[in-house]
């Protein structure tokens, strides 16, 4: 029996969104279709459902009715049950939130802040993708979407020190730059953290990880579940400002680091009392600084470049500069940069089960451009995108490789003879 939804409350989160900018971008869309072809989705799957200005369909007919001119003469329909329960695949899991549409919208139109605003009507509604919602109420209850408590942390951190012999420190009193962890890479992609605290140590920084604020994920904001996106936001900013950090490093995640870069000052209504660093942009700067000396590397490389980091992001720069001199063989794929094709799993589609076919549809587009490279190794500086490409390159038996790229420059790192050897 399908459960009983509360359209009321569904429909009154819509119309709080349009009481924003949100009413304007619902107002310009002159439905050209120009947005169809840049979404993965709608490429990929060839369904027309997926063109970006139709996902957008239950809010615009909600703001229609209660507030457009036309809706207050009566001549608008009222966004009904059907609509809920037809748009939730369209709203959740095919959209990653990539902001590649707005890129070729002549109106400019930010059809992914409408889908995050949008999500939380299903929310409201008592719809969303179960194992999506899950994610994030762990993220509340448990600390982390996988289940990752403080305790688990502690143990699992001296885990990692151990088997890779790198000091990482936890829960110290002060220190410069809070370091945050992905989940993903706690617990699929250890390697990851080991690589960076032997970056972090490498190069002087003083840092810590804090069991009070460690998780950089966000599935408060990528499940539409403001309550919860603000805690999460909330916990790292509390243990940075304990310790006096002036800055917070955001691990290999994208959307981590455009909630945290992007959204957090709004969430919690002050601004930030730190600067928050990509890892890239972080290692970067020890780059640019000198504190980072490389081995080159031969082999053909290309980058996939993560959408919240590069195109939402603003940060496409700072990979390239990493890999600027050391990647001798590096090559761009096309399309690159800001204009890249999404990994499919983005904006928590990754964490919806039943998206897994379409993931892999979508992956196939990665794969085409890299093998037009040449490449057999591909680099990536998030986690999610990592596990998105891994899970569809196992599934098409695709013989590529996805690595990290902080893995890939801490094993490329010259270890400086020590003083007096
Ligand atoms: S934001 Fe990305 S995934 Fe969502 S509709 Fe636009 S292109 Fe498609
Ligand atoms: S490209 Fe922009 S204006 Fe055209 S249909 Fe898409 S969202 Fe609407």
């Amino acid at each position: 029996m399908a459960t009983t939804i509360d359209l009321e409350g569904a429909v009154r989160t819509f119309l709080r969104q349009t009481e924003s900018h949100l009413a304007a971008y619902l107002e310009g869309c002159v439905h050209c279709g120009l947005c169809a072809d840049s979404c993965h989705f709608h490429v990929a799957s060839g369904d027309p459902r997926h063109t970006p200005a139709y996902k957008l369909f239950p809010i615009a007919k909600a703001y229609r009715h209660r507030k457009f001119p036309l809706g207050l003469l009566g001549l608008a329909r009222p966004v009904g049950e059907a609509d809920l329960r037809e748009w939730e695949e369209l709203l959740f899991d095919t959209c990653t939130m990539c902001g590649r549409c707005t890129m070729a919208c002549p109106m400019g139109i930010d059809i992914a802040s409408i889908v995050a605003g949008a999500r939380q009507a299903w929310v409201a509604a008592g719809l969303g993708p179960s194992d999506l919602m899950g994610s994030a109420d762990n993220s509340r209850d448990h600390g982390s979407p996988l289940g990752v408590s403080p305790e688990k942390l502690r143990d699992r951190v001296a885990w990692i020190a151990d088997e890779h012999e790198v000091n990482i420190p936890i829960d110290l009193p002060r220190a410069d730059v809070l370091l945050t962890l992905s989940s993903v890479e706690t617990m699929k992609y250890p390697d990851s953290v080991a690589s960076m605290a032997k970056l972090l140590n490498h190069a002087g920084v003083q840092w810590t990880l804090s069991s009070k604020g460690y998780e950089a994920t966000n599935f408060g904001y990528l499940a539409g579940k403001a309550d919860i996106a603000r805690t999460m936001v909330e916990r790292i900013v509390a243990a940075a400002e304990a310790i006096g950090a002036k800055t917070v490093v955001i691990p290999e995640c994208g959307h981590a680091y455009g909630v945290l870069r992007w959204s957090a000052a709004n969430l919690l209504g002050r601004e930030l009392p730190f600067e928050v660093l990509h890892i890239t942009e972080f290692l970067a700067q020890l780059k640019r600084s000198g504190r980072l000396r490389l081995t080159p590397i031969d082999e053909r490389l290309t980058y996939h470049d993560p959408c919240q980091i590069s195109r939402r992001g603003g940060a496409a720069g700072d990979a390239r500069e990493l890999l600027d001199g050391f990647a001798r063989d590096f090559r761009e794929m096309t399309p690159t940069g800001n204009e890249n094709w999404c990994c499919g799993g983005g904006g928590g589609v990754q964490a919806i089960g039943r998206a897994a076919p379409l993931r892999y549809k979508v992956f196939k587009l990665k794969m085409d451009q890299v093998e037009q490279v040449g490449a057999k190794t591909m680099v990536s500086a998030c986690s999610n995108c990592r596990l998105t490409m891994d899970e569809s390159k196992a599934h098409w038996k695709w013989d590529g490789r996805i690595a990290s790229l902080v893995e890939l420059v801490a094993e490329h790192l010259v270890e400086e003879p020590k003083a007096g050897a």
